[in-house]
């Protein structure tokens, strides 16, 4: 029997570690696959196209929003982020389960579009290690970190309607929160029930 996969989404403000977070959990678990999305965003330095996100044009994504090709799709920190029907329709329908890493207006859009989805945000210990943290990676100028940790107390203010928190301060610890609330979801007895009926038919009457 053909299990239906779980999604799983993981919002974050930029900079509390999702991303090395979300990148430790795929290679743990072996039937979770993380949701390739489109961006307007420039590739950073050893990003590669249609692995990290696929890169596209203005123009592109302005044709994929007309032809309703996105779950859900968002501005964010000035470039648009989107996730597209068809990754969640195939990853979904092989039986994998589905990590989106995505920002909380596109998290609420995809609550109302797939309410049985589990909603994970995780959070830097404090603003002075988000700042901290930011300023380390070197990978953005001072006026994008300036706008990132601007956008990170609104981002922030969403946490509370997600089902699971985790604090990242120590990353085994939260790798570790983040992989048991996967594991234990996957278990719920509303996941398995029909499976556990294929293996006991005789239960089901
Ligand atoms: P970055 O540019 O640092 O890779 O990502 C910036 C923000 O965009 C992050 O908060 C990230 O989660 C979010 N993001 C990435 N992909 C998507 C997406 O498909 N949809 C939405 N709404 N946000 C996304």
């Amino acid at each position: 029997m053909q299990r239906r996969g779980l999604l799983y989404v993981v919002s974050a403000p930029s900079g509390a570690g999702k991303t090395s977070l979300c990148k430790a959990i795929i290679d743990i678990l072996p039937n979770l696959r993380h949701s390739v999305s489109h961006t307007t965003r420039s590739p950073r330095i050893g990003e590669v196209d249609g692995r990290d996100y696929h890169f596209v044009s203005n123009a592109e994504f302005d044709a994929m929003v007309a032809d309703e090709a996105f779950v859900e799709w968002a501005l964010v920190h000035g470039n648009r982020y989107g996730t597209a029907v068809a990754s969640l329709e195939s990853g979904r329908s092989d039986g994998c389960d589905l990590l989106f890493e995505i920002d909380c207006q596109g998290a609420a859009q995809l609550k109302e579009r797939c309410p049985d989805a589990i909603f994970i945000f995780v959070l830097p210990p404090s603003f002075r290690e988000l700042e901290r943290r930011l300023k380390g990676r070197q990978t953005d100028s001072a006026e994008v970190i300036e706008q990132r940790l601007h956008n990170a107390r609104s981002e922030m203010r969403e946490m509370f309607w997600y089902d699971y928190l985790v604090i990242n301060d120590n990353f085994d610890l939260a790798s570790r929160q983040l992989q048991s609330i996967l594991v234990a979801t996957a278990c719920r007895t509303e996941v398995l029930k029909d499976q556990v009926l294929c293996l006991f038919g005789e239960l089901a009457s």
